[in-house]
């Protein structure tokens, strides 16, 4: 089964929306309309909509960074799924480790959030990852395992093709570490698996499953390569237009 790589960047709290709209052309510049790989941009909320217009006509999608479960009401300072698919956002980041760690985002917070996502016609994009700490203790598969199956509790097979994983181990984010290509494939494969025991073989073949650390134009060829490393989630790489294009080229390149 091939899956088509995504390439999807995290501007995080990053970029006003007259910078993000200049870092959007270029990305848009670059991307035209090839579809080799899948790509998306992830701004701010405030920056959504004018980056929505730059990218329009290219093959560039829009991904917001979070979301609000509820269809509207009083919740000051949140953003629903509505509002999203009126900018024409197709995926939303869900789960992230610093909405984790930050804003004490639990399992079944994250849940409801895919949950709806997928209800209001968004794909989600689950982030799930360990700690150094959680590492070090041997414990990256299980904390992997409970946040996956948290995450996608209730979420029937029909809808997991619209489901993107992202296995961003914590320790690496930002930090300039990344995990080797054996040891994020180790994590990618157990994590395939665990989607074909509850949605079965051909279901898990389809899911997209995202590497997501620190990841650069220097380490993704390699991280591309393994068998189940279908594209990558780039934080810092993603706020630059050469190095974001240069992933999106390794992307293309990658088989
Ligand atoms: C992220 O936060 O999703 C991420 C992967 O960040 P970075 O690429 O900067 O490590």
């Amino acid at each position: 089964m091939s899956r088509k790589y995504l390439i999807a960047g995290n501007w995080k709290m990053n970029k006003t929306p007259a910078d993000g709209a200049d870092l959007a052309k270029e990305i848009a510049h670059f991307v035209g309309k090839d579809e080799a790989a899948e790509v998306v941009v992830c701004p701010t909320a405030v920056a959504l909509d004018r980056v929505a217009h730059v990218i329009e006509g290219t093959a560039v999608k829009l991904g917001a960074q979070n979301l609000y479960p509820k269809a509207s009401g009083a919740y000051t300072g949140e953003i629903s799924a509505e509002m999203l698919r009126a900018v024409f956002a197709k995926y939303v980041i869900l789960g992230h480790s610093e909405r984790r760690e930050y804003f004490g985002e639990t399992d079944a917070f994250v849940n409801e959030k895919v949950r709806f996502s997928l209800e209001c016609s968004l794909n989600p994009i689950l982030c799930i990852g360990e700690t150094l700490e959680q590492r070090e203790a041997g414990e990256t598969l299980e904390v992997v395992k409970t946040q996956l199956l948290g995450g996608l509790e209730g979420v029937e097979e029909a809808n997991m093709p619209k489901v993107v994983i992202a296995y961003e181990p914590v320790w690496a984010i930002g930090t300039g570490k990344t995990a080797t290509p054996e040891m994020a494939q180790e994590v990618h494969a157990a994590i395939r698996s665990l989607l074909a025991e509850k949605y079965g073989v051909g279901t898990a073949e389809r899911v997209r499953i995202l590497y997501g650390g620190s990841m650069k134009p220097a380490n993704a060829t390699e991280l591309l390569a393994q068998k189940d490393i279908d594209g990558g989630l780039i934080g810092g790489a993603s706020l630059e237009g050469k190095s974001f294009c240069d992933l999106i080229a390794a992307a293309r390149s990658a088989d």
